[in-house]
């Protein structure tokens, strides 16, 4: 894909960055996808660019959320495609979560090629191109599919928009979110915040799906009943916090 050598100190990041490129050039992110990608970079970078204890915290609680559900569906938009398909696809088999395509920058021959693209990489069913029920949002995020988000008990939504996620959460949905931001919209109004890069986050909650797949519903149940968000948000700023302290410390600033 690239000549970034496998030894670069920002490896990871530049390949992720590559990957959003990528997206665009097939037709299946948006333009304006490459700024929210810039945005969760700088958070990521202030985080430690790994996944916090909090986090995983989070991770696992969402995925106790999930395998309670009776109709879970994880909302796919044109980054997470291109950054995590096979991610995406390995959640939804474990679970048993429907996938269904959602889009702020929506064409019909966007949300198709996000579905051939889903496709090539394993995934069966995948929702989003009817479009036959609207939430009462302006934007085109609102458009989505009767039997998916809209009848589905539990959301995941990795990389959100603030207003949609507030929306489904006062249609009563549990929404989980993964967005690095934890001062976001999205962040401060879901059930589950996951703050932590969709390409780490999915990675240990498809590991965590496997690990519980056969947990029973009390401990599932458990899980959930202990999960503390505002904890979880609240631990993310102390992360940036001592990050920023840290690295002022080594620089010999004094912090205030
Ligand atoms: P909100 O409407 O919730 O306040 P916003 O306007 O900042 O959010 P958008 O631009 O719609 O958000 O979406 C980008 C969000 O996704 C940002 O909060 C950014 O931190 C997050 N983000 C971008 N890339 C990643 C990634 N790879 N992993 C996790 N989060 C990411």
């Amino acid at each position: 894909m690239t000549g970034i050598p496998r030894d670069h100190p920002r490896y990871e990041s530049l390949i992720t960055r590559e990957k959003i490129v990528e997206g665009v050039h097939m037709g299946i992110t948006s333009h304006q996808g490459l700024g929210a990608q810039g945005r969760g970079e700088a958070f990521d970078y202030l985080i430690g660019e790994r996944t916090t204890g909090s986090a995983a915290v989070a991770e696992r609680a969402a995925v106790a959320w999930i395998l309670r559900a009776s109709n879970p569906v994880i909302s796919v938009n044109g980054n997470t495609a291109a950054l995590v398909p096979e991610s995406l696809v390995a959640l939804a088999d474990v679970t048993g979560a429907t996938l269904e395509v959602n889009l702020f920058h929506r064409s019909d021959a966007r949300v198709h090629r996000i579905i051939e693209h889903l496709r090539a990489h394993g995934a069966g069913k995948v929702l989003g191109s009817r479009g036959d029920r609207r939430l009462d949002l302006s934007h085109d995020r609102g458009i989505v599919d009767e039997e998916g988000i809209f009848s589905a008990d539990v959301v995941l939504v990795p990389l959100e928009d603030g207003d949609r996620c507030q929306k489904l959460v006062e249609m009563g949905k549990t929404v989980i979110s993964i967005d690095l931001n934890p001062l976001s919209r999205t962040s401060l109004s879901s059930t589950v915040s996951v703050i932590d890069n969709v390409t780490r986050a999915l990675q240990n909650m498809i590991q965590f799906a496997k690990d519980m797949k056969s947990d029973s519903q009390e401990n599932l149940q458990g899980i959930i009943d202990s999960y503390d968000n505002r904890k979880v948000i609240n631990d993310a700023l102390y992360a940036i916090h001592e990050r920023l302290k840290l690295q002022s410390d080594e620089m010999g600033i004094q912090w205030i």
